[in-house]
C-alpha cells in the first residue's frame, strides 16, 4: 500500500531565495515581511484571519497574456478557455473574462459560475464524461460555444436533448489519443485505460454518425491528455499529430471540421520542475495542427492560476516529537488537498521579515485534521515558527480552494484578491452557522433525553 505521507525527494529543496526569485509577485520586504504585489500578507491575515487563499490579479493577467502572446507569435488563430475547475472564484473568472478569456466548464455549477462572472456563453466550452440531460439543456439554452462529447452514448443524448428543445448543439468529439503524458497517474487522462474521450479507432465512424444526427452540428475534435505536464512536449506532439491525422481524414470524407481544441495540462514548477514553455506548446500546435489552417482552442487551468495564489496559514503550535518537530497549522488537507492526494510539493515561506533569514531546521508541517495524510511536508527546512507565526503555501491558486471540503466540520477558508495596492475579500470565510444551516434533522428522531 502507498504511504499516506508525502514523497521524499532525492534532490535538495529550493531555498527561500530560489522560491522568491521565480515568483515575481512575491517579495520579502525588510519591514513588512512577505508581500504580494503591493500588499503585505500580514495585513490580510490581521483583517481576515487564516486560513485564507490570496490571489494576485497582476499574475493572473500576466500569465493569461503570456499564453495569448505565445499563440499569436506562433501565427495561430487561437482562443483561450480558462479551466474553471482550477479556480472557480467569481472574481478570478471575472478578471480573466475581462482579459478576453473564455471558460472550460465541467458541470452545471461551473457553467453558472462562468456566466455569473460575466463570461459570455459563446466563449464557454462544456467538457466532462458525464453530462446530465439537465446540464446539456442548460448549455444549449445559454447558447454555448461548444460541447465536447466523450462517448457515443453522449452524442445520442445531446441529439435527443437538442431536438426536444428545437436547438442545434455545436459538438466536438474528445479523442482519447492513447498517449502517455508522463504525469501523476491520478491526473493522466490520455491513456486508453483512462475514462476520458473516444477511442481513436472509433472516432471517425462516430463523427460521421454525428453529422447524420438531428440537432447536432459537428464542430471538430478535442484532446486533453492530462494535467501538470512537465516532462517535455512528446505527449502533446503525439496527441496533436493524431488529431491532425483524424481531422484530415474527416475533411477528406467531406465532413465539416471548423476548429480543434488542444486541451490544457501545461505544468508549472512547484519545486524544481522545468515544464515546457508556452512558446514550446504553441510551437508544437503550429507544427502539428498548423498545416490544417483551422482555429485552435486552449483550455489552460493550472498554468494561469496556480502560481497566482498562496494559501496563508497560521501556526497553532510547534510540537516537539521524538527527534521530530511538527509545525501544526490552522490550514489542513481539507483546505489544500494536493499533498495528501497527489504527493504534491508546495513551497512554504514564513511571512515575518526576520523569519525569512532565521536559522533553519527540519520540520514536518501538518494540519489539525485527524488523518495521518494531513501532512503537507516532511523534513522541510524551516525557521522556528512559534504559535501565531504566518506561513504561505506557494502556487496554491489552482486546484486549491476548488478542491477543498469541510471535512472535520471545518468551514471553507476565505478568499482574497490582491490588485496592486488594493485588495478585497472575494469569498468571506464560511461561518460555523452556515456550515450547520443547510442540514435537517427528521422530527421522528425526537430530542435528546
Ligand atoms: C482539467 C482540464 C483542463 C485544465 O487542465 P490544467 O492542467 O489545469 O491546464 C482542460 N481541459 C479539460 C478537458 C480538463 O478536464
Amino acid at each position: 500500500m502507498a504511504s499516506p505521507l508525502p514523497a521524499v525527494h532525492d534532490t535538495p529543496d529550493p531555498d527561500f531565495a530560489d522560491l522568491l526569485a521565480r515568483r515575481p509577485h512575491l517579495k520579502a520586504h525588510a519591514l513588512d515581511g512577505l508581500v504580494m504585489d503591493d500588499v503585505p500578507l500580514v495585513n490580510i491575515a490581521r483583517e481576515v484571519g487564516t486560513p485564507t487563499w490570496v490571489y494576485s490579479a497582476a499574475t493572473l493577467r500576466r500569465r493569461h497574456a503570456a499564453l495569448r502572446d505565445a499563440l499569436i507569435e506562433a501565427g495561430l488563430k487561437a482562443t483561450i478557455h480558462f479551466a474553471a475547475k482550477a479556480n472557480d472564484s467569481l472574481a478570478v473568472l471575472r478578471l480573466l473574462g475581462a482579459e478576453g478569456a473564455g471558460a472550460d466548464v465541467v458541470s452545471e455549477g461551473e457553467l453558472r459560475a462562468a456566466r455569473a462572472a460575466g463570461i459570455p456563453a459563446d466563449r464557454i466550452v462544456f467538457s466532462g464524461v458525464g453530462k446530465s440531460h439537465r446540464e446539456i439543456a442548460l448549455a444549449l439554452e445559454e447558447g454555448i460555444f461548444q460541447i465536447n462529447a466523450e462517448s457515443a452514448e453522449e452524442v445520442e443524448r445531446i441529439s435527443e436533448v437538442a431536438v426536444s428543445m428545437g436547438a442545434t448543439a455545436p459538438v466536438s468529439l474528445r479523442i482519447n489519443p492513447d498517449v502517455d503524458a508522463r504525469t501523476h497517474a491520478k491526473i493522466s487522462t490520455g491513456l486508453a485505460e483512462n475514462k476520458f474521450g473516444i477511442a481513436y479507432s472509433d472516432a471517425a465512424a462516430l463523427y460521421a454518425r454525428m453529422a447524420s444526427l438531428p440537432g447536432i452540428r459537428p464542430i471538430g475534435l478535442a484532446v486533453h491528455i492530462g494535467s501538470q505536464i512537465t516532462e517535455g512536449m512528446a505527449g502533446y506532439r503525439a496527441a496533436y499529430s493524431r488529431v491532425a491525422e483524424l481531422a484530415q481524414a474527416l475533411m477528406a470524407r467531406g465532413l465539416p471540421v471548423e476548429r480543434l481544441d488542444c486541451g490544457g495540462g501545461l505544468g508549472i514548477p512547484y519545486r524544481d520542475e522545468a515544464p515546457p514553455t508556452p512558446a514550446a506548446l504553441a510551437g508544437a500546435i503550429k507544427a502539428t495542427l498548423g498545416p490544417l489552417g483551422l482555429p485552435v482552442m486552449l483550455e489552460p487551468g493550472r498554468w494561469i492560476a496556480g502560481p497566482a495564489g498562496v494559501l496563508l496559514a497560521s501556526v497553532v503550535l510547534q510540537k516537539r516529537g521524538q527527534n521530530r518537530r511538527f509545525v501544526v497549522l490552522d490550514a489542513a488537507m481539507n483546505d489544500l488537498v494536493r499533498p495528501a492526494m497527489y504527493e504534491a510539493w508546495h513551497g512554504i515561506l514564513p511571512v515575518a521579515p526576520d523569519a525569512l533569514h532565521a536559522p533553519l531546521s527540519p520540520a514536518d508541517v501538518v494540519g489539525p485534521v485527524c488523518e495521518t495524510g494531513d501532512t503537507f511536508t516532511r523534513g522541510r527546512a524551516l525557521p522556528d515558527l512559534p504559535p501565531g507565526a504566518l506561513v504561505a503555501f506557494l502556487d496554491a491558486g489552482a486546484y486549491g480552494a476548488t478542491m477543498s471540503s469541510t471535512y472535520n466540520a471545518r468551514p471553507l477558508a476565505a478568499e482574497v484578491l490582491v490588485d496592486g495596492a488594493r485588495w478585497a475579500v472575494t469569498r468571506p470565510r464560511q461561518t460555523h452557522e452556515a456550515l450547520l444551516a443547510n442540514q435537517l434533522v427528521p422530527d421522528w428522531l425526537g430530542t435528546t433525553a
